[in-house]
């Protein structure tokens, strides 16, 4: 039995949103502007199928400025009481994450 025309649609939407952070990844060292180009389209895919992002690619980026965080680079992670405070080095902004939410759940 053929899947659902909403999930087909959505399953590629999902494949693209990664595909796109993947890219915003590579490209983020030598042409900041275009990496931020595809957290754009990326959010906007998301939008466009009234998907939820998943977790890894939510925190996976900056929602401020649209940087992809790569660890050690433009992100500063510390750890108060039970939660994770994640700082952007690019725009100062800081993120909290509840520490062990389990993956899937809202935070
Ligand atoms: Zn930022």
């Amino acid at each position: 039995m053929p899947a659902p025309k909403k999930n087909f649609v959505q399953h590629i939407a999902l494949e693209r949103m990664y595909r796109l952070l993947e890219l915003a990844q590579e490209a983020h060292s030598k042409h900041p502007e275009r990496s931020k180009r595809y957290i754009q389209l990326l959010e906007r895919i998301s939008t466009r199928y009234r998907m939820r992002m998943p977790l890894d690619i939510k925190t996976a980026y900056c929602k401020h400025c649209k940087t992809p965080w790569k660890e050690g680079f433009n992100i500063v992670k510390r750890v108060k009481g039970s939660m994770l405070n994640a700082t952007c080095k690019e725009c100062k902004t800081t993120k909290r994450y509840r520490l062990g939410t389990p993956p899937g759940k809202r935070f």
